[in-house]
């Protein structure tokens, strides 16, 4: 029997084990003795566990912060880091019921299907039918099952203090055919209180573009005509209220991912803008429209770059008012061949002025294997032995996966090119057949590193 069919024939076990995993609502919740991360997250791995020790692999749970399945011998580990837990979900966006999975022409809905919960019940088919192989194991292989990816990683933080790192290794929650870089993070906030804004609040996450913000400022203190015009020109909708002595100013952007923000329109920066534009004079207006402004290449800060892997990123996410106090959220990502000190030293000449000022955390530094590198190379084979697909090439991104928090790894699948799961939206998708794909992949993947030599 080939692999394909191998993996075939575990169609119906695969469709009812993530019914069961779907079934239980791992968003994070309220700490308990025994569950970290609450409730949700500690029944579902449990739940894995079971399925994985009824099947004869060998089970650890870490305290409830995370778990393995295992097989094979030797010295070092193969890691597939996936993860149970989940996003929260808006129930009536959703046409089902996120937490009861149902198949539909071979489409499987439901809050997880995709993210993270299908690949990690892919990868326990791909173990599975590696056992009914008999392929011959000099390294072990786990299955690394965390219940705290979407708000923090700390389960992963555990496996790795209590465990160690793995000697090579996956993350099954990125993109085919791999994520070779994960771009640096640094973030920060600017502040200011030489201004003339009442008040000022926008943004839901420093890691979204802000999508509306709402500003209150005195009367004729800009002409409304230009500040119309300029939001006209630039497509946006917007209201302007009206009061006794000030006006109520709301603008509607268009929200996006911090690593991708030249994808949203920030609502924040279209207001600072327009007002400037509108004969608005106030220090922390052009402060923010010199540091910041439309520009979401941090060529205000100082610190535009890009090497042959992409260009640096800035997004403004949330800003709010408190104490005559205007604060607000920067997220940068970096060029995976740069440091995060190169960074903040670029910024410090622009950090300052008296319209405001910019204060930088320390960074998450990037991730990167080279494109040639036996890591890259091996699991890249795979997908195209597999799939066929020698076009799709591996790929650096600005978001940040579970391959930053354990050595010798990096995302590997399971989003196909060019498909749009719905991942943390409502309606979550993914088809059998993709899932039983992935299965073959990671089958494929898991044979090519071990046999790096
Ligand atoms: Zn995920």
């Amino acid at each position: 029997m080939n692999v394909k069919s191998m993996v075939d024939s575990y169609r119906d076990e695969l469709v009812s084990r993530l019914g069961k995993l779907v079934a239980v609502p791992s968003v994070e919740g309220e700490a308990l003795p025994d569950a970290p991360f609450g409730a949700g997250p500690r029944d579902v791995l449990k739940a894995a566990l079971e399925m994985m020790e009824k099947d004869g692999f060998k089970t650890v749970n870490l305290d409830n912060y995370i778990g393995y399945a295992e097989m094979g011998e030797g010295e070092q580990v193969i890691g597939v880091v996936g993860h149970l837990d989940v996003v929260p979900v808006v129930k009536e966006d959703w046409k089902t019921d996120p937490f009861t999975m149902v198949e539909k022409d071979g489409v499987l809905y439901g809050r997880g299907v995709s993210d993270d919960k299908g690949a990690v019940v892919a990868s326990m088919i791909a173990m599975k039918v590696l056992r009914d192989m008999n392929v011959p194991m000099t390294r072990r292989i786990r299955l690394i099952m965390g219940t705290n990816e979407e708000t923090g990683s700390q389960g992963l933080k555990y496996y790795v203090q209590h465990e160690g790192d793995v000697d090579y290794g996956f993350t099954p929650d990125g993109d085919f055919p791999a994520i070779n870089g994960e771009k640096g993070m640094v973030g920060g906030v600017y502040r200011s209180k030489n201004t003339k804004l009442i008040d000022v609040e926008g943004g839901t996450a420093g890691n979204i573009v802000c999508s509306k913000v709402t500003a209150r400022i005195a009367k004729n203190s800009y002409s409304p005509k230009k500040l119309g015009d300029y939001f006209n020109n630039a497509n946006l909708n917007y209201t302007v209220t009206e009061g006794e002595n000030d006006d109520t100013i709301i603008v509607i952007g268009k929200a996006a991912h911090a690593s991708t923000p030249e994808m949203g329109k920030n609502a924040i920066s279209y207001l600072f803008m327009a007002l400037q534009n509108a004969g608005f004079q106030d220090p922390f207006v052009d402060f923010y429209c010199s540091h910041f402004g439309l520009n979401t290449d941090g060529d205000g800060l100082g610190c535009k770059c890009s090497d042959e892997y992409g260009a640096l990123t800035l997004n403004n996410g949330v800003i709010h008012m408190k104490d005559g106090v205007v604060e607000g959220t920067i997220d940068i990502r970096f060029p995976v061949t740069m440091c995060s000190k190169q960074i903040l030293k670029m910024i410090e000449e622009h950090a300052e002025d008296e319209g405001g000022a910019v204060e930088m955390h320390k960074g998450v530094e990037p991730l990167f294997f080279a494109p040639d590198s036996p890591l890259v190379t091996s699991l890249v084979s795979a997908y195209r032995e597999v799939t066929g697909d020698n076009e799709t090439q591996p790929m650096v991104i600005g978001g940040g996966t579970y391959a930053k928090g354990i050595r010798n790894t990096i995302a590997f699948g399971c989003a196909f090119p060019n498909q749009d799961y719905h991942i943390h939206d409502a309606d979550e998708w993914v088809t059998v057949d993709e899932l039983l794909k992935q299965a073959e992949i990671y089958v494929a993947g898991i044979q090519k590193l071990l046999e790096i030599q």
